[in-house]
């Protein structure tokens, strides 16, 4: 399965008759939702919070320049190395730089959504590097050489059966299906890939623009042993994750937890202001800042759609998507699914690459609904589609019926005209009662079949029988 989002439609419609893929996604979907409502409900404040941190986020993104460089005084001051990054080739070349520097050959690396985009374990692999996973569901999908299917949670798509059968086959253990036994499994592994890895590879969830601070929010304890135990760490962000102060950090922890994965807080919440200091027994002995652009200032420079850059990856978005529940993650071709990957993907690849991930969405709104930080997704969405329509990028046939239809309902004459003759057609050609079909367009929709009467006729007859009754 090739990682792209041109295959959409077809993904979708492979995934929505796979009952199994359903089942799973909709159980965990609605048990992440649960679980995130029930805490949401016992904050009063929830809806203050979330116009914080959308305050925030405004804040920093009109003020992107200062509160950057801010950041890179501080952790230079701080004593570590910040390279910034044009592209995700920009950001790989220096990674393998320094790893080849240090002579490394494992690479420990814990869950990043910023290191995916960039296909760094892809990069790592072809210079000799071994990368290792150890996010439990990101070890799980990279033994399976799949890409994530949700942002938080990486492995959703599979069960615990074929987790049971991947170990079994890749790892060489008994097969077993308990989740107590495969995650001592992963564990027992990882541990001896920690103690040899000379490099360790994070991502980041804030970095602080007034102390030089990252923050790495995580459950599994993995981030922590990827920053302490490697002789060199190597944060990697993309450069939206900048907030201006610690202060504003208790907001975005308290909505990101309950939002991801429904917990108060999250078991690891990590800050790194240097790398080990003269007199510490522990910590990496280098620290690097990759901050990476990739097409993050393109978005920046269009004020409907710099919003994406708020987004804090906690996928709620994903879970309350009744699209996203149905279709499942890998069918957006990308690694960044959901709603708010249907607005990332053609901002970072091209609407023309990524044309019909904007439909896949009932514009229902839920997603907005959801956002921690209050983006307007939904209308996002909508935006993008108007792009796919201006750049020509739906099928001739389609685009002539909209034509004729907007002609159509401008005119009143055109409109009887046009809908008498087809009408007609639909008669002669024996599709009286069946839905239409428009190329392209009906390709996803429905099109209810054509009434055999206009209202305009039903009408006129309603009123001569009325004026029957009125005068027999
Ligand atoms: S868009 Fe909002 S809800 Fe979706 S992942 Fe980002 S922060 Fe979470």
């Amino acid at each position: 399965m090739n990682l792209t989002p041109r295959l959409f439609k077809s993904y979708a419609s492979r995934n929505v008759n796979n009952p199994r893929l359903r089942k799973t996604f909709r159980f965990a979907t609605h048990h992440a939702l649960e679980k995130r409502l029930q805490l949401v409900q016992e904050v009063p404040e929830w809806e203050a919070l979330r116009d914080r941190a959308h305050q925030i986020k405004e804040e920093v993104i009109d003020h992107l320049d200062f509160y950057l460089e801010g950041l890179e005084t501080h952790v230079t001051a701080n004593g570590g190395k910040v390279f910034w990054a044009r592209d995700g080739k920009e950001a790989s070349d220096y990674i393998v730089k320094v790893a080849r520097r240090i002579r490394a050959k494992t690479v420990v690396k814990s869950k990043s959504m910023t290191t995916e985009e960039i296909g760094l374990s892809r990069t790592l692999e072809e210079n000799q590097l071994e990368p290792v996973e150890t996010d439990l569901g990101e070890f799980i999908i990279q033994l399976a050489h799949e890409w994530p299917s949700h942002i938080t949670a990486p492995a959703l798509h599979k069960s615990r059966g074929e987790v049971g059968e991947l170990f079994a086959e890749k790892l060489g253990i008994p097969y077993t299906d308990v989740p107590e036994e495969l995650c001592e499994a992963a564990r027992k592994l990882l541990r001896s890939k920690f103690l040899k890895a000379e490099l360790g590879i994070s991502g980041v969830n804030f970095a602080l623009a007034d102390t030089g601070t990252v923050v790495i929010v995580e459950n599994e304890g993995n981030a922590r042993l990827s920053t302490t135990m490697p002789r060199v760490h190597i944060a990697v962000m993309g450069l939206e994750k900048v907030i201006p102060s610690f202060n504003d950090l208790p907001v975005f922890l308290r909505l990101l937890a309950r939002s991801s994965t429904g917990q108060k807080q999250t078991s690891y919440v990590s800050l790194i202001s240097a790398s080990r200091q003269p007199g510490e027994l522990d910590g990496p002995e280098e620290f690097h800042l990759v901050i990476l652009d990739n097409g993050r200032t393109e978005i920046l420079k269009d004020p409907r759609m710099r919003e994406a850059l708020f987004c804090i990856r906690c996928g709620a978005c994903l879970n309350t998507c009744p699209i996203y529940q149905r279709v499942g993650g890998h069918a957006y071709g990308s690694v960044y699914s959901g709603p708010i990957g249907a607005v990332i993907t053609p901002l970072l690849q091209g609407v023309e690459v990524a044309k019909d991930l904007p439909y896949g969405s009932s514009l229902c709104g839920s997603c907005s609904g959801i956002c921690p930080v209050k983006i307007d997704i939904h209308h996002m969405l909508l935006w993008l589609r108007q792009q796919v329509v201006a750049g020509r990028h739906t099928p001739w046939q389609e685009r002539l019926a909209m034509k004729l239809f907007l002609a159509g309902m401008s005119d009143s004459a055109l409109y009887r005209l046009g809908s008498g003759a087809l009408r007609l057609a639909v008669r002669l050609g024996g599709a009286q009662g069946r839905p239409l079909k428009v190329p392209g367009w009906t390709q996803t929709r429905d099109f209810p079949p054509l009434a055999e009467r206009s209202f305009k006729t039903l009408w006129k007859e309603l009123e001569k029988t009325e004026a029957g009754r009125a005068h027999p």
